[in-house]
């Protein structure tokens, strides 16, 4: 199997809050997705890595920004999980404002990658963010998450139909089916990362 910087990624830190993270330099990806989208899975796959994200999914790290790092210049950034129903306001908010705050202040960070089930894309939280990405000039690039899911027909559909929702908004958008187990999108998805950390 040939070597790809993804494959080195490690464990690097996470942070509650912008102050906690590491030094504001070199080139970050985020990843974002209402819960159980796929993420933590997603990024696996991309890093050929099964438990890299065990540590997103611990007890007390699912609301942290947890880093990931290729090489001192590059890391993947797994963002909390948003939408998820089992939590107070008060808590949801808090940790919305860390998001917030990540993606608008951090200068480093030249790309987001938004993940959405392919059976249940477009919710008003991932219309948000798409909006609200847009507003900032962050160029996105959307995993329709789990496409193993759908035949061929239903998931094009989705694919053309999110294609079009993104056209409407301004700045860089792009959008693949990806399925982390059927390792379906891979290399499309590792192109654009590419791009956005300058590899
Ligand atoms: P996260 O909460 O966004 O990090 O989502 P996870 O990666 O933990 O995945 C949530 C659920 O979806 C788990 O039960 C996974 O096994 C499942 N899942 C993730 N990716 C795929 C995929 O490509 N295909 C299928 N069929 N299931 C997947």
């Amino acid at each position: 199997m040939s070597d790809h910087p993804y494959r080195r990624a490690r464990f690097l830190t996470s942070a509650a809050r912008l102050a906690q993270c590491p030094p504001d330099q070199g080139f970050e990806v985020a990843f974002a997705g209402r819960s159980n989208a796929g993420k933590s899975s997603a990024i696996n796959a991309l890093c050929e890595q099964k438990g890299l994200t065990r540590v997103s999914k611990t007890p007390g790290r699912t609301r942290l920004i947890n880093f990931f790092e290729l090489d001192p210049e590059r890391r993947l950034v797994d963002l909390p999980g948003y939408g998820y129903a089992k939590v107070s306001n008060q808590v949801r908010q808090a940790w919305q404002e860390n998001l917030a705050e990540y993606l608008e202040k951090r200068r480093c960070l030249n790309g987001l990658v938004l993940l959405m089930d392919v059976r249940h894309p477009l919710k008003p939280t991932d219309q948000a963010m798409l909006e609200w990405a847009a507003g900032m000039g962050l160029a996105v690039h959307v995993l329709l998450t789990k496409a193993d899911k759908l035949k061929r027909g239903p998931a094009g559909n989705v694919l053309r139909q999110v294609r079009q929702a993104l056209d409407d908004l301004p700045g860089e958008h792009s959008v693949q089916l990806f399925s982390a187990l059927r390792r379906q999108g891979l290399d499309e998805a590792r192109a654009v990362l590419d791009r956005w950390l300058q590899l």
